[in-house]
């Protein structure tokens, strides 16, 4: 993914030591990538979207349609997002993580 300055700017935390707030780090052959403080950041969001989701009432959810007059279908997004976040993030975490996750709303989509 190609990454330009103002998606890490307005992502990166001011008090990084690493990048000083510009969410890119400078390397010595000139090449940029962005700062963990970025994808720190991203990760945030997406997790408090899934706890947001998770407080809601599971039955206030509504199928939705989606797709076009030739491939249409009925998706739930809020439990797909669920469930993609769920397991992307069992996948990715590391065991020492997801130990210190378990009060948090994770182990509530395992366990149900
Ligand atoms: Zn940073």
């Amino acid at each position: 993914m190609e990454w330009n300055r103002s998606e890490t700017l307005a992502l990166a935390r001011h008090g990084c030591a690493y990048c000083h707030g510009l969410g890119r780090l400078f390397h010595k052959d000139k090449s940029t990538t962005p700062c963990r403080c970025v994808f720190r950041e991203i990760f945030r969001h997406c997790y408090q979207r899934f706890r947001d989701l998770m407080e809601q009432d599971p039955f206030e959810t509504r199928p939705t349609l989606t797709g076009n007059r030739l491939s249409a279908g009925w998706s739930r997004k809020k439990e797909e997002y669920v469930a993609d976040f769920y397991l992307v993030s069992k996948r990715s975490l590391t065991e020492a993580w997801a130990g210190l996750s378990r009060a948090e709303p994770l182990s509530a989509v395992s366990a149900g």
